[in-house]
């Protein structure tokens, strides 16, 4: 994997403290842990001075949907995260997908989108959009070259996501941003299964980062929440800082506040659900009913050598084929007694998913063959529990 070097960032610190003090303000009781501000709306000292915070004369919050001072902490600690400018919190992932697109996409525009996307990414890639006018061109392969050809014409969003949902493909982030330029659009990553402690896509040429922050953010299963990071001022100023107030897809303060304070453990918890997800892949390997293991560090990964170029860390969520059809994967899942069947992932809990059956429901059989989601694929999220625990249940389900 690529080296990663804590370096200061803009306000002279380093990302972990940022992460426990980032965007900190203190009222006037002095209070350690950060308060929660749960209001909606802003009390003036004079008709006057209310007008003056309308005409943007004077910094006053409004109203919550446009702004709340609990949520401004929260996306000041996660825009240093990602030692970016800007950040707009949202009410849920798709929240932050959906606005991400809507904001800037007119009808008449171009978007190309990966086809291995989480399934309401690609709901709104390509049943959406197409619904306001906008042409959109999916593309099934992870080479370069597809998207050079794709991009050859005038675009004015890429999206995608890497590693991918539930197949752990990745794409050339930097080759991708740089096509995409040439092409007049703006490179969007969905950045939820690398999460920001292992992939940087800002660094890497991106234009628009966006989380779940419902997965690794929270990762202990209690909030929905959505986050778009960016350096890029014009596409704030004049597209998403006004689509998310008139729109409405704002994120609670209560939940702002949850995720500011799971920022602070972001990057323990992360290396080490890593940690454990790298021991399992390994396991898993040496299992002999397991007949394909696919995790981004693992050298028999297809695009190992990318992932150590692009990927400080492997992350989190592996996907493996049990030796069987889907009767005997669904008996190997009924059979765990620690791992919960659940479709989220990125929680302290270690989760498996059947994607045909569940997240990829939707998607045709013949584009579930051509992005290798077969009938015996299981998608495993890797928590904190010990690593001794998490091998003995899954070699007890194995034999059943
Ligand atoms: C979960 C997820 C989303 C959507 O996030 P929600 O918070 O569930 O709305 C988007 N992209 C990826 C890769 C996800 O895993």
């Amino acid at each position: 994997m690529s080296k990663d070097t804590p370096t200061k960032t803009a306000n002279g610190r380093r990302r972990q403290t940022n992460l426990v003090r980032g965007g900190q303000i203190r009222s006037q009781f002095d209070e350690i842990s950060e308060a929660m501000f749960l209001s909606s709306s802003y009390a003036y000292d004079s008709a006057e001075q209310a007008q003056r915070a309308f005409k943007g004369e004077e910094d006053h919050y409004l109203y919550s949907r446009y702004g709340n001072p609990t949520v401004s902490v929260f996306e000041e600690r996660m825009a240093m995260m990602d030692q970016a400018k800007i950040c707009q919190s949202t009410a849920s992932g798709m929240g932050a997908v959906f606005a991400s697109l809507a904001c800037l996409l007119k009808a008449g525009d171009r978007l190309v989108a990966s086809k291995a996307l989480f399934g309401s990414c690609d709901y709104v890639c390509t049943v959406l959009m197409p619904q306001y006018g906008v042409e959109v061109e999916t593309i099934m392969s992870t080479d370069t070259a597809a998207w050079e050809k794709a991009l050859s014409k005038p675009t004015n969003a890429v999206f995608l996501e890497s590693p991918s949902n539930p197949t752990m493909q990745l794409f050339d982030i930097a080759a991708i941003a740089d096509l995409a330029h040439k092409a007049g659009a703006r490179l969007i990553i969905d950045n939820v299964f690398a999460t920001p402690v292992f992939q940087q896509p800002l660094d890497l040429g991106a234009d628009i980062v966006m989380y779940s922050t419902t997965k690794h953010i929270d990762g202990q299963g209690r909030t929905l929440g959505g986050a778009i990071v960016t350096n890029d001022e014009a596409y704030y100023q004049d597209h998403l800082r006004m689509f998310i107030r008139h729109t409405g897809p704002t994120l609670s303060p209560f939940n702002a506040w949850v995720l500011s304070k799971s920022l602070e453990t972001l990057d323990l918890r992360v290396r080490q659900q890593s940690s454990n997800a790298s021991a399992l892949a390994a396991f898993l390997s040496d299992q002999p009913k397991v007949t394909k293991v696919i995790f981004p560090g693992l050298e028999s990964h297809p695009q190992y050598a990318l992932a150590q170029k692009q990927m400080t860390g492997p992350g989190t969520v592996l996907a493996f084929e049990v030796d069987g059809d889907q009767a005997r994967t669904f008996k190997f899942m009924n059979a765990l007694e620690l791992i919960d069947i659940s479709n989220n992932l990125g929680d302290a809990k270690s989760m498996v998913t059947h994607p045909t059956t569940t997240t990829h429901q939707r998607v045709s059989a013949d584009e579930r063959a051509a992005l290798g989601i077969n009938e015996n694929l299981v998608r495993l999220s890797v928590g904190l529990e010990d690593i001794d625990d998490l091998k003995e249940d899954i070699e007890h389900a194995l034999s059943a």
